[in-house]
């Protein structure tokens, strides 16, 4: 194994963003590409926003993807516990190395102090930022605060006048001016470690070699190399990636429409669409090509081509790329996958005879070319089930109204009676007869039969959709349009 290690980190806070996956499948690109680790821990220090449940659909995300982990929760490894809740005394300890170094101190302010001075130096057109009031507490000081009952958070004490240069394998270069940064907390009154001070104790502890995470975690990254070096630690290769943006170039969000890998994977996205699109938001291997599966993003992908500029969400393009997938996927996978969705419209119900999805899959053999989304399945595929044929529109409207129409619809009738079963070949033919013996073009055969059938001018394949149907259904279908236009007359 090569010496990679990269993590992926979340705060089971709410639904997994779908930019909280970017960062975990170009984490996971990374070390598969380069044959590292991938470790898979758990950011759970808000105690009042993070929940299991939250962790729990994180993780069944990310197998979904197809993504697996070496190390971190629901796996184990040698540098566990991989939930932070977990490794309260492990922080502890490190907490109390910067007290005794004199790299850290116990502050006593009241959050009415705090937010006075943050007003103070708003005013003044400064950064807020905690100006050092307890810095040079003496322990008399403390003892004396405490026993009126306040109880300290652990501040670092930031060096005066240096600046923080993060060498990032994207961004490049990018400096910090220590001044703007304060003294930060790193451990809180009720003893939980600050995200900054955490993910640095466990990033080294878990000897992770590069931090790939979102470019929104830039500034924390100065706070972090502080620590670091406070602590004698050698720092991990950082590469931040671009935010994600909208299709208006506004960060992206609700507004946007969906934005949870969970919200996709409801709507009948396949996974291999979801990793092809989120391993291009940010990263491309150059050249035109834009359908890769997972081994070949595995196979291609290198921090070098990750962009600096920011990534654009382009729903019509994640839409191409799954209507890709499920063109191309074998038709029982795509069917297993669809019986939900029909099953929640109420067009079928499981258990399915061996019969019923035999047909179920022509059906969706039929109409899977439109489909952007399982979920949209429903819609094209409603043309099998639907009791009733309604009129779709004007033209349909039109089509029926054609003179020969009664004519060419009972001439398929009659044909389609005669008829043991429509198989394709057999409708090919009494379509071809009917044409023949009225002497009428195909036209004006097709268009009123799809009408009839289906309501609609357009849809998937003529004499596939009679094959489905089958003959009762075909025959009903025409006997009531034929009664509806005589009734019309
Ligand atoms: N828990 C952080 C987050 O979810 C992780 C940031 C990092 O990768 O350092 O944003």
């Amino acid at each position: 194994m090569s010496s990679v290690r990269v993590r992926f980190a979340p705060s089971p806070t709410g639904p997994f963003h779908i930019g909280g996956a970017r960062s975990a499948l170009f984490n996971w690109l990374f070390a598969r590409h380069c044959g590292g680790a991938f470790i898979v821990r758990i950011e759970d220090t808000d105690l009042e926003r993070s929940t299991r449940e939250s962790e729990e659909n994180i993780l069944a995300a990310l197998r979904w993807l197809g993504m697996d982990w070496d190390e971190g929760v629901q796996v184990g490894g040698p540098d566990g516990p991989y939930r932070q809740t977990e490794r309260l005394d492990i922080y502890r300890q490190y907490v109390e190395r910067l007290l005794l170094d004199g790299r850290a101190y116990r502050c006593y302010c009241t959050e009415e102090e705090l937010a006075a001075e943050r007003e103070a130096l708003l005013k003044k057109g400064e950064m807020p930022r905690y100006l050092g009031r307890c810095r040079n507490l003496s322990p008399e000081d403390c003892f004396r605060l405490e026993k009126d009952g306040r109880r300290p958070v652990i501040r670092f004490r930031v060096p005066e006048g240096e600046v923080i240069n993060v060498r990032d394998l994207v961004r490049g270069d990018v400096s910090f001016e220590c001044g703007g940064i304060g003294d930060f907390i790193i451990l809180k009154s009720d003893m939980i470690p600050t995200y900054n001070f955490a993910v640095v104790v466990d990033d080294h502890l878990m000897s992770i070699s590069h931090v790939i995470r979102a470019e929104e975690h830039l500034p924390n990254t100065p706070r972090q190399i502080l620590l670091y070096n406070a602590l004698g630690w050698s720092l991990p290769e950082f590469a931040h990636v671009s935010l994600i943006l909208g299709k208006d170039r506004s960060k992206m969000s609700k507004r946007h429409g969906a934005t949870s890998v969970e919200q996709y994977q409801e709507k009948g996205y396949l996974p291999e669409a979801l990793d092809n699109f989120l391993a291009l938001l940010g990263w491309s291997p150059g050249g035109e090509e834009e359908i890769f599966t997972l081994e070949e993003l595995k196979q291609q992908f290198t921090l070098e081509r990750v962009a600096k500029s920011p990534a654009v969400f382009d729903l019509d393009k994640l839409n191409w790329l799954d209507g890709h997938y499920i063109r191309q996927s074998p038709l029982e996978r795509v069917t297993d996958l669809a019986v939900p969705f029909l099953e929640k419209a109420g067009f079928i119900a499981t258990p399915l005879s061996r019969g019923k999805y035999e047909w179920l899959k022509m059906v969706v053999d039929s109409v899977r070319e439109y489909l952007n989304c399982l979920e949209e399945i429903t819609v094209h595929a409603s043309i099998y089930f639907m009791d009733g044929v309604e009129i779709e529109g004007k033209e349909a409207e039109e089509v029926l109204a054609g003179e020969q129409v009664p004519a060419v619809l009972s001439a398929i009738q009659k044909k389609v009676a005669s008829r043991e079963e429509l198989t394709n070949p057999e409708v090919k033919l009494l379509l071809k007869e009917v044409g023949k013996e009225l002497g009428v073009k195909g036209k004006q055969i097709f268009m009123p039969l799809r009408v009839a059938l289906t309501g609609s001018t357009h849809g998937p394949d003529l004499n596939q959709i009679m094959v489905i149907l089958g003959k009762d259904k075909v025959s009903d279908r025409l006997a009531r349009m034929l009664g509806k236009i005589a009734g019309q007359v």
